[in-house]
């Protein structure tokens, strides 16, 4: 695919913006400008990078870091112990729905991208205290992104903690089932914290492209994470990426994917290309309505579908 033709996609998808709806639960992602859409493609096997329209745009990562979260928290602890706290089952139920583990006999959390599962596994993540948990996952994030200049978004972090008291009830939850061993608001901290850093299409580009690669980051042919990871985390994507639209999701585009309610949208196309989208307005899942129109037509054009 040549820049033209990708510019042609993104100008044919642009109308979708004004189809969906900012998050507005959390006030400062309603005062995003809604009519904006870009994204970057990065070649594993060329190592080019292709990016147009809003791609330098900076935006809150939110759900999105539910996969280097996850990611640390196996480095940390070893895959089979994170799997003795949080299972890899889909879910029917929104991103933020306490059933997400009440469903589940074993009371564990449904998977590690809900909300309920999001707060378990950063609680996995090690260090003595919050900060430092905080401080070793934004390393993590700037590395496998590769970019050091990634920052907390202050105005996004303040919106999210002042009003979660959704994100809190889930925590106390974990914690009055004795599966949150540390401290609740400790915990709810690194995770508003990480769900406020601010990123670009070209960030979620490159991590996607480390989980393309096996766990190497493509630019340095360095081992970053386990191919064992790399490979569990694109099939709980597959199956769990997309909140309650998950199935539809992998049906229709057909690739691992990863959204967050700041119009962010990840995809991996396995030993060929990460893709970093963003477009604010949502579909009525949570999910960037211009952005998934787009992955699926840079998807069909490459014939990156897994499935095919
Ligand atoms: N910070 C958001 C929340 O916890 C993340 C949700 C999302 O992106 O889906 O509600």
């Amino acid at each position: 695919m040549n820049q033209k033709v990708l510019e042609e996609l993104v100008k044919k998808n642009k109308q979708y913006c004004c189809k969906g709806k900012n998050a507005d639960y959390i006030p400062a992602l309603a005062k995003i400008n809604p009519n904006q859409l870009g994204i970057t493609l990065y070649n594993i096997k060329t190592n080019e990078t292709l990016s147009v329209g809003d791609s330098s745009v900076r935006f809150a990562i939110e759900s999105i870091s539910k996969v280097p979260a996850l990611l640390l928290a196996i480095e940390d602890n070893g895959l089979s112990n994170v799997l003795k706290h949080i299972n890899t089952e889909a879910t029917g139920f929104a991103f933020n729905s306490p059933l997400n583990m009440e469903i589940n006999h074993a009371k564990h959390p449904l998977n590690p991208f809900v909300n309920i599962g999001a707060i378990e596994t950063t609680s996995l993540i090690k260090g003595n205290s919050s900060d430092e948990c905080y401080r070793r996952l934004l390393t993590f994030i700037k590395e496998i992104c590769h970019d050091n200049t990634i920052s907390l978004n202050e105005e996004i972090y303040q919106s999210e903690s002042k009003t979660g008291d959704i994100n809190r009830s889930l925590a106390y939850y974990l914690k009055g089932n004795n599966m949150l061993s540390k401290d609740v608001e400790g915990v709810l901290e690194v995770y508003f914290k990480q769900c406020s850093l601010n990123v670009t299409t070209q960030n979620i580009a490159m991590m996607a492209s480390v989980l393309a690669n096996k766990g190497m980051k493509p630019w340095d042919n360095k081992r970053l994470i386990s191919e064992e990871s790399a490979t569990l985390v694109k099939s709980v994507m597959t199956t769990a990426g997309l909140y309650d639209e998950s199935g539809e999701f992998s049906a229709h585009v057909g690739i691992p994917g990863k959204s967050g309610v700041g119009g962010g949208l990840m995809g991996v196309a396995p030993n060929q290309f990460g893709l970093g989208i963003f477009s604010p307005p949502l579909d009525s899942s949570g999910n960037s309505l211009a952005g998934i129109k787009l992955l699926k037509d840079v998807v069909d054009e490459l014939h990156l579908n897994i499935f095919d």
